[in-house]
């Protein structure tokens, strides 16, 4: 481990950080703090930070993991290109997770042709290998990995690729959750990975509009428990503000040329969430000029609707922090990571599997 990060676990400092929290806290009011991404979600579970908290100061998981959210309706639609010949390049963690009625892995156990790439550009390389072959890259992520799909679509790749656009936007997510009447959130901490490409002023609104803390933050434990003490010191002092724990990665313009790469290939339209339904402006869609990239033309696909939960399954009470991994019934009963019923439970990114995984490592 380097000595930077040594830095951002030294148990010394954690301990005065979370002695500063308590100092914070309220004494009787309940606290409610949300992030909205899975390596925050991984950090909190992995070093017990909840449990360094006081009762009354909750950290809730908000929906930060992009196969988790990608709807059923989309998965459908790379299965059906699967099946229909197209080879169907995606992400590992996109392979399990369920569509309607199959998931890719189904597709491929099927005798379809899925393979997993690491980013658009090893899917530009097999299909410029295999030119008989028609070829689609199932685009997932947040802001974090859309500009390296963008970059790509730019530079023109072989006419027989096709893109399969799932990505979505983080700030309209975090819109979403304060319109849930009981959910009552009263402050973010902003994904660093995300905020590095978009930067600060992405998230103005929050404390402008909203009057709702927002604090970006970094990966370590002691990034996550500073930006809690940030919070509730705005909280304690009655002040709505932004502030910026992750100075190291993360400026208030963000990174302007990744922006202007996403805005070139991409237009922003609204967007199914799974389980929670069509969010305004959430989603990237191929602009009209790259639209020969654009699967859905290419291929004639369009499916509108999907199966998005399996019976029983509650991601999308998970994914918006409204019951805790442990309050869903099929928790390590019949959903686990080995035979997953969710999505939330695919993704190592998902809030059940990482809580899977800790009660495993214990
Ligand atoms: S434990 Fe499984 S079934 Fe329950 S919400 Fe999570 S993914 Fe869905």
């Amino acid at each position: 481990m380097s000595r930077m990060f040594e830095h951002f676990r030294d148990p010394k400092l954690a301990k005065r950080v979370v002695e500063k929290i308590h100092d914070f806290a309220p004494k009787h009011d309940i606290v409610k703090i949300c992030h909205v991404c899975g390596t925050h979600e991984w950090t909190i579970t992995h070093f017990g930070l909840r449990s360094l908290l006081p009762q009354n100061v909750e950290v809730l998981a908000g929906p930060g993991c992009p196969v988790c959210v990608t709807p059923a309706s989309e998965i459908d639609e790379a299965v059906q290109l699967a099946l229909r010949g197209v080879v169907v390049a995606c992400f590992g963690d996109a392979l399990r997770v369920p569509g309607s009625e199959k998931s890719l892995l189904d597709a491929k156990a099927q005798g379809a042709d899925v393979r997993v790439v690491y980013s658009a550009l090893n899917a530009i390389r097999m299909a410029e290998k295999e030119p008989d072959k028609e070829f689609a890259f199932f685009a997932i992520g947040f802001e974090t990995t859309a500009p390296s799909t963008a970059i790509e679509i730019l530079k023109k790749p072989p006419k027989n690729l096709g893109f399969l656009v799932s990505h979505r936007l983080i700030p309209p997510a975090m819109e979403l959750l304060l319109g849930i009447g009981d959910l009552h959130i009263d402050g973010f901490i902003a994904p660093g990975h995300v905020s590095t490409i978009i930067g600060l002023k992405a998230y103005e609104i929050f404390p402008k509009a909203y009057r709702m803390p927002t604090v970006v933050a970094g990966f370590e434990p002691l990034d996550v428990l500073l930006a809690i003490y940030m919070i509730l010191k705005q909280v304690k002092n009655g002040v709505a503000s932004l502030e910026n724990e992750y100075v190291r990665a993360v400026s208030w313009e963000g990174n302007v040329k990744a922006q202007e790469l996403m805005q070139k290939a991409f237009k922003i339209v609204d967007g199914e969430w799974r389980g929670l339904g069509k969010l305004p402006s959430s989603a990237l869609k191929l602009r009209e000029e790259y639209r020969v990239y654009d699967a859905h033309e290419k291929f004639g696909i369009k499916i509108n609707r999907g199966k998005d939960l399996l019976p029983g399954c509650q991601c999308h009470l998970v994914m918006i922090g409204k019951i805790k991994p442990t309050e869903c019934p099929l928790f390590m009963k019949a959903c686990t990571p080995e035979k997953p019923m969710g999505a939330c439970m695919v993704s190592m990114e998902g809030t059940c599997s990482i809580w899977a995984k800790a009660i495993n490592s214990t």
